[in-house]
């Protein structure tokens, strides 16, 4: 048995559950994971990927010195005319690459070289075009203190809200109704509270796979409490089997089920009166918007049986401690906002909010999605969610970071989907992307290669040249999360440790000092008077954030040091906020919104007779940099495409045959699953892998309000392929020669 050298608690890098990991490290390299029994989220179990992901941090691709393209160090223009390729090769070798002039090839510079070249290019860029032709992508993997310093940087120094992450591209949905209804956007409750629901609805989540451990506490609260689980989804998810009641409905049609299941609480009198007085505004207007969303009428166009829409009408109105848990098939619609708005109503008509073991809770993906949003990596505010065009917002952060008044930007930023879009002459010309990769996240992917092939100057901030990477004029080497300090905000709001437990690899640095090494030499270059950007650890930086951001305001690093706090924590003695809305909502009285049906925008016909559906798999985790980069790969080591077994029969497939799966906008080969999980005319492709990518099927149509695209829902047709068209596993990633 190894003895370590030493334990060291930090947080899990995937998933918003946050759960504690116990590093066991020797020689500076971890080799094994546990959790104890007393984690306040996880009581010490984890999943696959807390327990045996994390040998990504060792894998031989990961790049751990600066590179930068020899066009760059040579100081010629950049070429052009190169086709950036992520062609298939079967025997390993680049394809093509004969073609490629050699000064995009890599070149390993020091620190000084990589940064400076960084520098003049965004300051010439900069100077050039100003505010608007400058954007970054934060990261909702890095930590609270990265991601407050990324949009510090980009705000203080080029004056742009062109800052953004993959918010927007997860819940974005959820966010701007929750924004809308009550004024605050995170869960409104714990993931553990769970087991005090005697009914809960789990919707658009397939939580097994993306949030395994809050899936064993809804199966303990079931189990164990007698809780009643209602699963509506278009797939036979693994919480069906525990479920009282299955509403597969078909995608997209979320707003009528919901609505009629608000229709029938409202038509048998099961509502909360005294709530909706007491809390709510816009009740008359909206009962009177719901008398055409009659059961039959969701029937007619979700699949769902009348019946089982009233019987879950009733149980979750008859609940004495209600709760909602809803995912990304919510919210990963062209009316994403429309779907969760659905979904706040039921809580607002039965008053299943505000209380414990009630509540609105969307399930946050990534590790820290929560903190990066909560830190300001966002278009439209500063970290705590003050608008950027609000006068009195603006002066607080001109003061925090000794801007000059009027300085920064009220002009509200671009959206992730936005800045690609607007990436040519005239707009976008200089891009920063830490840690994200739009090449496998944004849909529609063959026009985001086209985007980002417009881009005049990319600096990509990661520990692997991934997709997007692959586009990148300068390469900037960072850390992953067990190289570093900080902090993740988790899905239940709880702040918690990460802790550095080796040193970084090679010339490997955190992202927070690479962003104020950054920020300096941006200053000097431009000059600027200083934002301050000479923190000696990132809880100095935290603590900043918190002096203006009152929900952070009572958080320090000591007070976090064991089990965290959920915020709102307003002062030094406050214990945290578990549950929020007991009082009231932050606008006030929750606002009730009349809706409508809106179809989703390709639906299905002769050509393409079947509805794509994407998510995630529990063995990998979004575009794949770190678990395809781990020993989890072996585990799934290639997509592959669920369809219904009477759709494979009728269309001569069966399990494990190579098919063509193919869209409007692109098409890609991969293996069958023939399996009852999906329903029928329905089909499923898990979006993790890069040589048979889910996003160069789907469609980039935007929900208007939040602008998140629609992700869950796009026709495709299949047909038999050859065995030969299979996608191979290694993708052979034409990023120059390195
Ligand atoms: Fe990590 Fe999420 Fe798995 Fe917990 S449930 S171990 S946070 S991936």
């Amino acid at each position: 048995m190894i003895k370590p050298d030493r334990v060291v608690s930090t947080t899990c890098p995937y998933c918003g559950v946050g759960c504690n990991l116990m590093l066991h490290i020797k020689d500076d390299h971890i080799f094994k994971v546990t959790s104890p029994f007393d984690a306040p989220v996880n009581h010490g179990n984890l999943c696959v990927k807390g327990r045996f992901g994390y040998d990504y941090v060792y894998h031989p691709k990961r790049v751990t010195v600066p590179l930068v393209r020899r066009y760059l160090l040579e100081g010629k223009p950049k070429p052009k005319g190169r086709e950036q390729v992520f062609a298939v090769s079967k025997d390993g070798q680049p394809v093509e690459h004969s073609k490629i002039s050699n000064l995009w090839d890599w070149v390993e510079t020091d620190w000084d070289t990589a940064l400076d070249l960084v520098v003049d290019n965004l300051a010439r860029i900069y100077k050039r075009d100003g505010s608007d032709a400058m954007a970054v992508y934060c990261c909702a993997k890095a930590t609270n203190e990265d991601n407050y310093l990324l949009q510090k940087m980009f705000r203080a120094v080029f004056r742009t809200n062109n800052v953004d992450h993959c918010t927007r591209l997860c819940h974005a949905g959820s966010v701007v109704a929750l924004q809308q209804a009550v004024g605050s956007s995170a869960m409104s409750n714990t993931a553990g509270q769970v087991i005090q629901n005697d009914v809960f609805i789990v919707t658009g989540s397939n939580t097994s796979e993306n949030h395994p451990i809050i899936a064993l506490q809804m199966k303990e609260a079931v189990q164990k409490h007698g809780a009643k689980m209602i699963v509506v989804d278009p797939r036979r998810i693994d919480l069906v089997d525990m479920a009282e009641l299955w509403l597969p409905l078909k995608p997209g049609t979320n707003v009528p089920v919901f609505s009629a299941m608000a229709h029938v609480i409202v038509k048998e009198n099961l509502v909360n009166h005294e709530f909706i007085a007491n809390r709510t505004e816009g009740y008359g207007e909206f009962v009177e918007s719901l008398e055409k969303f009659t059961p039959e009428y969701a029937e007619e166009l979700s699949g769902v049986p009348a019946d089982d829409i009233r019987k879950a009408a009733r149980m979750y109105a008859g609940a004495k401690n209600g709760a909602i848990y809803w995912g990304m098939g919510i919210s990963q619609l062209s009316h994403g906002t429309a779907s969760a708005l659905a979904l706040i109503h039921l809580a607002f008509l039965t008053g299943h909010v505000g209380r414990e073991g009630t509540g609105l809770n969307p399930l946050r993906g990534q590790n820290n999605v929560q903190g990066a949003s909560d830190m300001g990596s966002m278009p439209f505010h500063y970290p705590g969610y003050m608008r950027v065009d609000n006068e009195e917002n603006a002066a607080k952060w001109e003061k925090a970071w000794n801007i000059e008044t009027g300085g920064l930007s009220r002009k509200l930023g671009l959206t992730t989907t936005e800045i690609l879009s607007h990436a040519h002459e005239g707009g976008i010309r200089a891009l920063y992307i830490m840690g994200e990769n739009p090449m496998m996240s944004e849909p529609n992917l063959n026009e985001t290669r086209k985007h980002m092939q417009q881009l005049e100057f990319l600096v990509s901030q990661d520990i692997f040249i991934n997709e997007s990477g692959a586009f990148a004029d300068v390469f900037l080497p960072a850390t992953p999360f067990s190289e570093k300090d900080g902090t993740f905000s988790n899905t239940d709001r709880r702040v918690q440790r990460v802790r550095a437990a080796h040193p970084p690899r090679g010339q490997a640095r955190p992202d927070w000092k690479i962003i104020c090494d950054l920020a300096k030499r941006l200053e000097s270059k431009l000059g600027l008077v200083s934002a301050y950007w000479d923190y000696s650890h990132p809880e100095e930086v935290l603590r900043e954030m918190g002096s203006v951001n009152s929900d952070y305001a009572g958080i320090t690093y000591k007070r976090i040091d064991k089990v965290g706090l959920i915020y709102p924590v307003p002062d030094m003695n406050h214990p945290g906020t578990p549950t929020l809305f007991t009082e009231s909502f932050p606008r006030g009285r929750g606002k009730f919104h009349t809706l409508d049906y809106v179809p989703v925008r390709e639906e299905v016909d002769d050509e393409y007779p079947f509805i794509l559906t994407t998510g995630r798999l529990l063995e990998h985790w979004h575009g794949g940099t770190m678990t395809r980069n781990s020993s989890l790969n072996e585990a799934y080591p290639e997509a592959r495409v669920e369809i219904h077994p009477a759709d494979a029969e009728i269309h001569g497939i069966r399990n494990g045959d190579p098919v063509k799966v193919q869209s409007r906008r692109g098409e890609i080969v991969v293996r069958a699953t023939v399996t009852e999980k999906t329903t029928i005319g329905v089909v499923f492709l898990p979006w993790h892998f890069a040589e048979a990518a889910a996003n160069l099927l789907t469609n980039d149509a935007l929900d208007p309000q939040a602008k998140i695209p629609e992700f869950k829902a796009c026709a495709v047709q299949i047909f038999p392929a050859r065995k030969r068209d299979l996608a191979h596993p290694e993708v052979v990633l034409d990023r120059g020669r390195y």
